[in-house]
């Protein structure tokens, strides 16, 4: 029996790891088969994580936070969680190893997948000019031509980011009106430094080093048009790891995680920000998260459902205690 299981190894699970090893749970990690260390791993250069001044890779970054995990007792296990059963006291975890696990505690922390176009040379040019995170590699576009994909909030936002560093930004979409909400589509409308493409799609992305071009298919003719761009950020939306979860936990309309939250009543109970619908189930990260999807608040949750997890079993043991001192 395990007193805690955490499912999913990016920044919030080895986070939550590193806080529930600390409080000596010995916590199993079940990391992912392919998918260990999560988003970070395809990423290059990581450049505002606190405590890096000189920037680290982002796969660099996961094998740090891994190792503190395991300096603390964490146990890694490079397996995929296939089936779980959380609604009672007893919380099963089975892996596609064939591990069967049991559980007083779980935290979810299995993350989202960006959601992509589909090209091969989408593929090819990962990290090499195209990206799927403003945020992450804007930087390295000062002065250059970028290209973004979608019409949603996400989009919108990426585009108005890329204003900072690149000199021309154009939003390429497959309709002729915007999905994402009025007053971010304003904002992007009426950026000097943003132009739209309507009715179109990416078909091509041009490049071997590098991206330097994209050939753009209009959707109502046909037609294709080469564009130059150095750069091809992809916002198409997210998908939340969390089909696993579907049957058990609460999600939202779009499959995240629903967790108390900060605003939640502070009453005893109703405390833990990271509670989920079940007791003794704890969410973290981007699979809770879509609004920040950062790397440094995906952490800062997974520590908090650490900390939530330690709360509630603490609870469990004083109950045991009572009972015990009862009998
Ligand atoms: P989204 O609202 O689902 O928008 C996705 C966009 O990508 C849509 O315009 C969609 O086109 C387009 N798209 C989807 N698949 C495509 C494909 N294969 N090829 C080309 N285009 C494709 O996703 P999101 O923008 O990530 O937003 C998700 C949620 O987060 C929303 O509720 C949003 O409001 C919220 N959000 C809020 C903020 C904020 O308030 N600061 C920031 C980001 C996100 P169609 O329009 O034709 O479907």
């Amino acid at each position: 029996m395990e007193q805690v299981v955490i499912i999913g190894s990016g920044p919030a699970g080895y986070t939550a790891a590193i806080y529930a090893a600390r409080a000596g749970y010995q916590p199993t990690v079940i990391t992912g088969s392919v998918t260990a260390g999560g988003n970070l791993v395809n990423t290059t250069d990581v450049e505002n994580f606190p405590g890096f001044p000189d920037g680290i890779l982002g796969p660099e970054l996961m094998e740090r936070m891994a190792a503190q995990a395991s300096r603390f007792g964490a146990q890694l296990v490079p397996d995929d969680a296939i089936e779980v059963s959380l609604g009672g006291p007893v919380k099963e975890v089975v892996t596609l190893g064939g591990l069967r696990l049991a559980a007083s505690a779980v935290i979810v922390a299995t993350g989202s997948s960006y959601k992509e176009l589909g090209l091969a040379s989408e593929k090819a040019l990962g990290g090499r000019g195209v990206s799927y995170c403003a945020t992450c590699d804007g930087f390295f576009f000062r002065g250059k031509e970028v290209v973004v994909v979608g019409g949603g909030d996400s989009a919108m936002e990426e585009a108005v980011f890329l204003t900072k560093f690149a000199a021309k930004v154009t939003v390429v979409h497959r309709r002729g009106e915007l999905r994402a909400s009025r007053i971010m589509a304003e904002r992007a409308l009426a950026h000097p430094q943003i132009e739209f493409a309507w009715h179109s799609v990416v078909d091509q992305i041009h490049g071997v080093e590098a991206v330097t071009g994209v050939t753009l298919r209009d959707v109502r003719s046909d037609a294709l048009k080469p564009l130059d761009a150095d750069g091809v950020f992809v916002a198409i939306g997210h998908t939340p790891n969390s089909e696993l979860f579907k049957d058990q936990l609460e999600l939202d309309r779009d499959g995240y995680i629903i967790v108390d939250g900060p605003s939640a009543p502070d009453e005893p109970g109703n405390a833990q920000h990271q509670a989920t619908s079940l007791p003794g189930v704890f969410a973290c990260g981007d699979v809770v998260d879509r609004v920040y999807r950062q790397a440094i608040t995906a952490a800062g949750s997974g520590a908090q459902a650490a900390l939530d997890a330690q709360d509630y079993l603490e609870e469990l043991a004083a109950e045991a205690a009572i009972a015990a001192a009862t009998i």
